[in-house]
């Protein structure tokens, strides 16, 4: 997606332990429109399939899935909680999950109420870098016995090959720019 490639190069910054920070249109100040644009964009790509369900993880996922469902027939959009909270009822999906940016692991729960084998899943998620959230939401999906359709994906770090991974496993991942490299001067993407 151009748009998101210029946007990565004119406002990224690249900070140690090789994080993008992407603060100013979609991390934490948010940019709607150009959000907008990103959700017509997956719901291009996964035009060919019935998405009835989007799935991603609090907190930077939320955002853009509530804005993607909106392309996808208002499909309701589920996040799994990175704690176990009182007011989550009943039984549980959980699956663990290393954090990229904060190196802890996260137990990270969905409601059996949300999640069931009719359910044909969308994954988003604004980064991918070696794979741990996806692979954690893919879990919960196979614990519910739902139909995982594919990942949507804004910004994939190719260099740390949790796409690749995801790819040889069959399943169908679909970024919206994927960097190849990236230093503290120079970034590329993937072509
Ligand atoms: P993974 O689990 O694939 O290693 O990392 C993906 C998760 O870590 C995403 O949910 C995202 O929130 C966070 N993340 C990974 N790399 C970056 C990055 O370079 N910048 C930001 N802002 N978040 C990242």
């Amino acid at each position: 997606m151009e748009q998101l490639k210029q946007r990565i190069l004119e406002d990224g910054v690249v900070k140690p332990g090789n994080v993008l920070k992407v603060d100013s249109f979609l991390n934490h100040q948010i940019d709607i429109v150009f959000l907008n644009e990103v959700g017509a964009e997956f719901a291009r790509r996964f035009a060919d399939t019935s998405v009835n369900k989007i799935l991603t993880i609090e907190a930077s996922g939320i955002g853009i899935a509530a804005i993607t469902a909106l392309h996808f027939g208002n499909a309701p959009v589920v996040f799994a909680k990175k704690s176990k909270t009182l007011n989550l009822d009943g039984d549980l999906y959980h699956a663990r999950v290393e954090s990229f940016t904060h190196k802890t692991v996260n137990d990270v729960v969905v409601s059996k109420k949300f999640l069931s084998p009719d359910d044909h899943v969308l994954v988003i998620d604004d980064f991918l870098a070696n794979g741990c959230a996806l692979q954690g939401l893919i879990e919960i999906i196979r614990q519910a016995g739902a139909t995982l359709v594919g990942c949507g994906i804004v910004i994939e770090k190719g260099f740390q090959h949790g796409g690749d991974h995801l790819r040889e496993q069959g399943i169908r991942v679909e970024s919206l720019a994927i960097i190849e490299s990236m230093s503290n001067d120079t970034l590329t993407f993937r072509n």
